[in-house]
C-alpha cells in the first residue's frame, strides 16, 4: 500500500485530453483491465475484458481512482446471494471524460467525472420520474453484476482502467475538491447524506451513528454539517478521539450495557451502518418518541429479530434507505465542496486489493481504501 505517497498521488496533475484510451468510434469495442474475483472464493485477480465503445448517449471514462466498499466485499463473496462472477467490483468512480457519443450534450472529453452505484435505470417509472433511479420499479443496472439493459452483459465495475456510462448516470466533480478522497462520495457519501435529507435532519436534532467506518465517518460529518447533535455508537472505545475529531459530539461504546441503557429514549434518528446482523432493541431503546432508526448497511433478515414494544410503545420507524438518486448524488458533491467535506482515505495500490478487503473486515483501515488506479498501468 501507498499510504505514504497518498498526497503526492491524490495531487497527481490531470494528463492533457490525448492521446486517450478510446477514440470515438461507436462500433468497436475496447480492451480494458481490471481486478476481478472468478468465484465467490478466489481473490480478486487481474482480468483482461471489452468495454463497449461509447453509444450515441455514452461516456467514455478513463478511471483515476476508485474507492472500496464493504458492497464490494459482500459481492466478491457473495453474500447477498446475487453475484455474478466474474465480478469486477467499484462503484466510486473518478476519472476524466476520454470520449463522448453523438448525443451527449453535458460532458466532452477532459471534463472530470464521477460515476457511482448505479449505470442505468429504466428512466420511465414513477421513481425514476422522481430522480429516485434507485428505486427504479423495473430494478436499476447497478454499475457491476447486473446485465445492461442493452445488450445483456455483465456490468463490469470501477477496479478497472476505463468505464463507459450513459451520460444520465454520469454527475461532475465539483472543482475544488480533492480528486481521490472524492471519490467515496459516489457512494458512502451519497448513502449517509440522502437519508439524513429525507427525514429533514435540521439544527439541533440528536442522530446516533452505528459503526464508523466508510459510511459512518461521512454520516458524522453530514449530520454534523446539517447543525444536529451527534453521538458515534461504536464496538471500539478507541475510536472516541477519533470520532470527536471528524465531528461526533459524543462517543458511546455499544458493547457497554450501562452505556447503552444510559441512552434511553435520547435520540431523533439513528444512521445504522453495521455491516452484519446485530441485535436492532437496545439501539431502538435509544430513541425518543417518534425517532427513526434507518438501516443503510443490513440487507439481510433482522436476526435477532424486533420487539415490536420498541416500535409500538413510542411510535418509532424502522426505515431502510439505499444509495441516492443521480441529481441527490451531484447534489451531495456539491454540498462536500460547499462545506468542505471529504473523505479520510487510505490510498491503495490495486494490486493490494486482496490484503485490503482482509483490513476492512478487520476494521483496519481510516476510512476508506482508495484505489489509485495509476498503480494497474
Ligand atoms: P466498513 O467496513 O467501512 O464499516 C463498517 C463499520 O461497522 C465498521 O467500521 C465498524 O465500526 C462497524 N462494524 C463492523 N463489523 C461489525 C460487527 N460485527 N458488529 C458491529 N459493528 C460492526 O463498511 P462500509 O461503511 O463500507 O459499509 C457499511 C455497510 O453499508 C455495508 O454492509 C455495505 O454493504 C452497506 N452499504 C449500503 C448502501 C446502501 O445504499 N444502503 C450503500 C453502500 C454500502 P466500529 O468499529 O465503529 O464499531
Ligand atoms: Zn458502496
Amino acid at each position: 500500500m501507498t499510504a505514504g505517497g497518498m498526497f503526492m498521488a491524490a495531487n497527481r496533475p490531470l494528463a492533457d485530453n490525448g492521446p486517450s484510451i478510446f477514440s470515438a468510434c461507436e462500433v468497436c469495442m475496447y480492451t480494458a483491465i481490471g481486478y476481478a474475483a472468478q468465484s465467490a472464493t478466489a481473490p480478486l485477480a487481474p482480468m483482461t475484458f471489452e468495454r463497449r465503445s461509447p453509444r450515441p448517449d455514452d461516456v467514455a471514462i478513463e478511471i483515476l481512482y476508485c474507492g472500496v466498499c464493504h458492497s464490494d466485499i459482500h459481492q466478491a463473496r457473495n453474500e447477498w446471494g446475487i453475484a455474478v462472477y466474474p465480478l469486477m467490483p467499484g462503484h466510486e468512480i473518478v476519472g476524466k471524460v476520454t470520449a463522448v457519443g453523438s448525443n451527449v450534450t453535458r460532458y466532452k472529453a477532459g471534463d472530470v467525472v464521477g460515476v457511482g452505484c448505479m449505470v442505468d435505470s429504466c428512466r420511465q417509472c414513477s421513481a425514476c420520474q422522481a430522480d429516485l433511479e434507485q428505486y427504479c420499479l423495473a430494478g436499476p443496472t447497478m454499475t457491476y453484476a447486473t446485465p445492461d439493459r442493452v445488450d445483456g452483459s455483465n456490468t463490469m465495475g470501477g477496479y478497472s482502467n476505463s468505464i463507459v456510462v450513459s451520460e444520465h448516470f454520469v454527475v461532475r466533480i465539483p472543482a475544488g475538491l480533492d480528486l481521490a478522497s472524492a471519490a467515496p462520495i459516489l457512494c458512502a457519501g451519497i448513502t449517509t447524506y440522502s437519508p439524513l435529507k429525507h427525514y429533514g435532519v435540521k439544527a439541533g436534532d440528536k442522530v446516533g451513528v452505528l459503526g464508523m467506518g466508510g459510511l459512518g465517518h461521512m454520516g458524522i460529518k453530514f449530520a454534523k454539517a446539517m447543525g444536529a447533535e451527534v453521538t458515534l455508537f461504536t464496538r471500539s472505545a478507541s475510536k472516541a478521539e477519533e470520532a470527536r475529531r471528524q465531528g461526533a459530539d459524543h462517543v458511546i461504546v455499544s458493547t457497554d450495557a450501562a452505556q447503552m441503557a444510559a441512552a434511553a429514549g435520547r435520540f431523533d434518528f439513528l444512521l445504522d451502518t453495521i455491516p452484519v446482523q446485530h441485535d436492532l432493541n437496545p439501539y431502538l431503546d435509544t430513541l425518543a418518541f417518534d425517532g427513526v432508526h434507518i438501516l443503510v448497511g443490513l440487507i439481510e433478515p433482522v436476526d435477532p429479530p424486533v420487539h415490536a414494544a420498541h416500535l409500538v410503545m413510542k411510535r418509532r420507524v424502522l426505515a431502510g434507505s439505499l444509495i441516492g438518486g443521480i441529481a441527490e448524488t451531484q447534489e451531495v458533491l456539491d454540498f462536500c465542496a460547499e462545506h468542505g467535506i471529504s473523505c479520510d482515505i487510505e490510498m491503495l495500490d490495486i494490486q493490494n486489493i486482496n490484503e485490503a478487503f482482509t483490513r476492512m473486515i478487520a476494521g483496519d483501515v481510516k476510512y476508506r481504501f482508495v484505489i489509485d488506479m495509476n498503480s494497474l498501468k
